[in-house]
């Protein structure tokens, strides 16, 4: 089974991130510039929330915010959970589903590591089962 350390192997351990004090605006600019649909806040190096595309559209726009002057601390979801790197990307998916969001922070000894998406993980999943058929195709022709 594919683990959450074998994706970061793949894409690498970089986290974008803002601050709480940045604005709304600061980070939809990352989020595109980046083009990634979710943000890491941190502050002291510990990440104490996350913001997404979905916070701007629920919390920004439909409460009549403005960008320029909301803080990214206003609206982000607090305390993230997260994941640790020997867990499988099969808990990963489940834990998406089961909490209705895309990002999960990978966290490893209290040091975040990387971020993993739910694109990450179904791209792995994929290749996991692509690489299933393969060996039973080979094992039936051969
Ligand atoms: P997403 O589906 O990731 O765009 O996020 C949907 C909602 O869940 C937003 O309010 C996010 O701030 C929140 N969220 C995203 N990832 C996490 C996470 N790992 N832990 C807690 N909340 C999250």
């Amino acid at each position: 089974m594919t683990t959450i350390q074998e994706i970061l192997h793949t894409k690498g351990h970089e986290v974008w991130s803002v601050t709480p004090t940045a604005t709304v605006f600061q980070a939809l600019e990352l989020l595109a510039d980046k083009r990634i649909g979710a943000v890491l806040v941190v502050e002291s190096e510990r990440p104490v929330g996350i913001f997404s595309e979905r916070d701007y559209a629920r919390k920004v726009v439909l409460e009549d915010r403005t960008a320029r002057e909301t803080t990214v601390a206003d609206v982000m979801t607090s305390n993230p959970v997260c994941i640790r790197p020997e867990q499988t990307i099969d808990e990963a998916m489940a834990l998406m589903t089961a909490k209705r969001f895309r990002h999960l922070p990978v966290i490893q000894s209290d040091r975040l590591v990387g971020l993993v998406s739910i694109g990450d993980v179904v791209k792995a999943k994929i290749s996991e089962q692509t690489f299933a058929i393969q060996q039973l195709e080979n094992y039936i022709t051969s």
